[in-house]
């Protein structure tokens, strides 16, 4: 048996004898599937020729994948005090990234924004002797490995560890989460999106989309949700998907300016 990967989204799929017969989140309309054709490895395969990569972001420490693969998720270790939080998955998890963990206090939970980055999270909660993995309830057609760490959470909000929230935006994905750190930033919060807020390349908006590489907009609901879940939380910083892909300074504000710009570039 084995839990196939595919290559094209990076989802680790539940043990199976064969190959799936598809990938849902490749199929869906955000997504899309490897133009040539559905293809398949598996974790010892990328083992084999990928490592993880480090990055350091003031403060939380990046994980990637180098050579790339998938779709280049990247996965933010977050210091807690106690333990580390990963926001978001990658698709490879190696002893080095398990030391490099180890040595930041270990692995307290992981929590993920959306099913573009569920990945390896099965592997990477093994890795830690089962440490629980939150995905929001409304996203649980997406989950291809229904793996027993996971805590299906449900509502608009859940803190998971001192000062860390789960917020559920909505938007990219009905059940689209961020993360706030009260204490991060000295005390004047982090903000860790996913797709639902996307930190655009400039580093001082963000954008709001139901698919990136299919452009599918979101509306003007939709996009007002997204500010109203936020907006009773302070940050200072947003930390994008990609290595340091962040804005850096009053991200309140980028959001509010950001907000604006798209409501008028949709407005009749
Ligand atoms: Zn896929
Ligand atoms: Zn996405």
């Amino acid at each position: 048996m084995t839990r196939f990967v595919c290559v094209q989204c990076g989802t680790q799929f539940a043990e199976t004898s064969a190959q799936p017969p598809a990938c849902p989140i490749c199929e869906d309309e955000r997504q899309y599937v490897r133009w040539s054709g559905q293809e398949w490895t598996t974790c010892e395969e990328l083992r084999a020729r990928h490592r993880n990569v480090f990055t350091e972001e003031g403060g939380p420490i990046g994980i990637g994948i180098d050579p790339d693969f998938a779709i280049g998720q990247r996965a933010l270790a977050i210091p807690s005090g106690d333990g580390v939080i990963l926001w978001d998955c990658v698709p490879l998890v190696t002893g080095e990234a398990v030391e490099r963990i180890r040595s930041m206090g270990g692995l307290k939970a992981i929590a993920i924004s959306h099913p573009h980055f569920y990945s390896a999270h099965a592997e990477w909660s093994e890795a830690f002797g089962g440490v629980p993995v939150y995905l929001h309830e409304d996203d649980r057609l997406w989950v291809m490995n229904p793996h027993r760490a996971i805590r299906f959470w449900s509502g608009e909000a859940l803190e998971i560890a001192s000062g860390f929230t789960l917020i559920r935006t909505g938007g990219h994905f009905e059940g689209s989460t961020v993360l706030h750190h009260a204490a991060g930033a000295d005390g004047r919060g982090d903000l860790f999106v996913g797709d639902s807020l996307s930190v655009l390349q400039d580093r001082r908006h963000v954008s709001f989309m139901r698919s990136y590489p299919n452009a599918i907009p979101l509306n003007r609901p939709a996009v007002e949700r997204i500010g109203a879940a936020v907006a009773p939380y302070p940050f200072e910083r947003i930390f994008g998907t990609s290595a340091q892909r962040h804005i850096s300074q009053d991200g309140k504000a980028a959001v509010a300016r950001s907000i604006e710009r798209y409501l008028t570039a949709i407005r009749d």
